[in-house]
């Protein structure tokens, strides 16, 4: 496939195989639909085809946007951007790309989370990969049913846990294939380089079992040494058909998700966003607070709503963030504490899952959040529990009166699932939380006052980690990268965007954002000694020249 670079031509003459005519129209990843010139038409068997105005880019940009805009339903919404991937790639990048504010909460969070639970009645077009529990001893084999060697990233998911959403087996497809759109329009990684899997392994999902348009296998999920073993199937697949890949661990539940991550880690260039990416952009949001209120990280206390892996993750790297302002490790981690569904989470407590172990503090056990937030006097409030409205007055009300500025983190997707809205937190804090969501709202004017709360958004950092991992073939993803993507994410955050409450800059600005994680995390690659290539003399450059961009290249010169 012909490398698509701003404004060129591809270089000599088009290969054997470059479809024409009709093939070409249904080739996505080539179609430039009524934008194919005079000269293009006539050499590809294209005349008569398509309707006589030669469309620029832009009025096919306009077209979309004309049509999207008459849709109301996001779940419709989401269908259309869809059948226009499925039409014509480099459009679809454009518009999302141009429009990020109004597209990523279509193609990824909220809406993705609908399209995930109807997927088997929205189903149009194969995407990505399946990987089923009766595929053992012959996963290799499915991997190279593949028809792009060069993939550098996959996404996988086994669909146990699909936003606040729970087990929504093969459904959970939605979500690979919709991180990997962002990973190309965030930070121009190439479409074809891009592989959602869908580990399919069943589903517990008793309505999903019962649907006879459910696309999965229908069995209850596989679990165990079985489990383990398919996925080591996979995992050592997937390296040998896809030399250098990095695979990115999506929406697994608690117990399969630490497992895989830390069995893993230390072999595979491997990471598990919900874990790591909201530990990045959580702290980042974090650093960008602390610039408003002046504070030391080191004066934080931190109560998170919920216990699993984001919870874990954010804790874990505010962890590591305390160390290196001085702390010791034992005084960091007191800095964070946890309420689940049974409390408070505390050392007292017997059966507590592994991961939460090391945030099981020595205090009598407390019921309720309110009450842990009387106790504990927390500086910052971060909610990971998809617990809705958890956040209610009497929470926020309490934080703002033990807090000049508290921080106030609602981060439970999909919207319907955020502890509370950015309305109640500002209006419950007379203005003065340092509020970040999970789920996009918009902006708001409270008392002639305006706020632009800007959303916690994973893609802010994932899509620049895994750019600079697979530009340099990284042998591992670190934690240290996740730490300097933080960093790097929260120096991006301009005072006008601090002054009008936004912890994070504006989505418009995420390619940039996402390049400059890259550089940052290919020089940790080089520095640790885990680049599988030679140093680039310029490494920006370099970075620079792997992002692609969604622009027509001339097929005929
Ligand atoms: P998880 O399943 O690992 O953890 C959920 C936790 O919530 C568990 O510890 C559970 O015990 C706890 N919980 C459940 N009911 C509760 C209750 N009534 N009171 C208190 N705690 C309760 O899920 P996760 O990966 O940690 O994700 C949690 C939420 O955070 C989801 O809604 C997810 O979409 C969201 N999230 C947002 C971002 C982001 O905004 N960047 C990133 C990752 C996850």
């Amino acid at each position: 496939m012909p490398q698509q670079s701003p404004g060129k031509a591809l270089p000599g003459p088009l290969p054997e195989w470059f479809p024409r005519g009709m093939a070409l129209l249904r080739d996505p990843a080539l179609n430039k639909g009524s934008a194919f010139t005079e000269r293009e038409r006539d050499a590809l068997g294209l005349r008569g085809l398509l309707p006589p105005h030669v469309s620029s880019q832009e009025e096919q940009v306009s077209r979309v946007l004309e049509n999207f805009r008459c849709i109301d339903a996001p779940l419709q919404r989401f269908i259309m951007l869809q059948s226009l991937q499925d039409r014509n790639e480099t459009l679809f990048y454009r518009v999302i790309v141009e429009n990020p504010d109004e597209m990523m909460p279509v193609i990824y969070t909220p809406t993705v989370g609908l399209a995930c639970q109807a997927f088997g009645h929205i189903y149009r077009s194969p995407r990505g990969l399946y990987v089923s529990a009766e595929d053992r001893g012959q996963v290799a084999a499915v991997l190279r049913n593949w028809p792009y060697r060069d993939a550098g990233i996959i996404v996988v998911t086994d669909g146990e846990r699909i936003l606040g959403l729970g087990d929504l087996g093969a459904n959970g497809m939605g979500i690979p294939i919709g991180k990997l759109a962002l990973y190309t329009a965030c930070a121009g990684l190439h479409p074809r380089r891009c592989l959602p899997v869908m580990f399919d392994i069943g589903t517990n999902n008793e309505s999903l079992l019962e649907d006879p348009l459910y696309l999965g296998l229908r069995r209850r999920r596989l679990t165990g040494a079985e489990y383990d073993d398919l996925m080591t199937e996979f995992l050592d697949a997937a390296k040998e058909v896809f030399p250098g890949i990095v695979v990115q661990f999506e929406d697994f539940a608690n117990h399969n998700a630490f497992r895989l991550l830390h069995r893993n880690r230390d072999r595979f260039p491997c990471f598990n966003d919900d874990i790591q990416g909201t530990a990045a952009v959580t702290l980042a949001g974090v650093l960008s607070a602390l610039r408003v209120t002046g504070a030391a990280l080191s004066d934080q206390t931190f109560l998170f709503l919920g216990a699993g892996e984001a919870a874990t993750g954010i804790a874990d790297l505010l962890t590591s963030a305390l160390v290196s302002e001085g702390l010791d490790e034992a005084a960091a981690r007191r800095r964070c504490w946890m309420v689940d569904s049974r409390g408070l989470v505390v050392r007292s407590r017997s059966a507590l899952a592994e991961h939460k172990r090391i945030y099981a503090h020595e205090h009598p056990l407390i019921g309720s959040f309110f009450d842990a937030v009387q106790a504990l006097r927390p500086t910052a409030i971060i909610g990971v529990g998809a617990v809705p409205s958890a956040f209610d007055r009497e929470v926020i009300e309490l934080m703002a009166r033990n807090n000049d500025r508290p921080l106030i983190f609602a981060l439970s997707n999909p919207t319907s699932r955020a502890e509370c809205t950015a309305e109640q937190a500002y209006s419950w804090s007379d203005g003065r939380a340092l509020f970040a969501s999970g789920s996009p709202f918009d902006p708001l004017e409270i008392n002639g006052r305006r706020f632009v709360p800007r959303q916690g958004n994973n893609s802010y950092i994932f899509p620049g980690v895994g750019l600079g991992a697979v530009a340099v073939q990284a042998s591992r993803i670190t934690d240290g990268m996740f730490m300097k993507a933080a960093r790097v994410l929260a120096d991006t955050v301009h005072e006008d965007d601090l002054a009008q409450g936004s912890l994070f800059p504006a989505l418009s600005r995420v390619r940039e954002v996402s390049s400059r994680i890259a550089v940052a995390v290919a020089a940790i690659a080089f520095d640790e000694g885990i680049a599988g290539i030679e140093m680039p003399d310029d490494l920006n450059a370099y970075i620079q020249a792997q992002m692609y961009e969604p622009e027509y290249v001339s097929y005929v010169n």
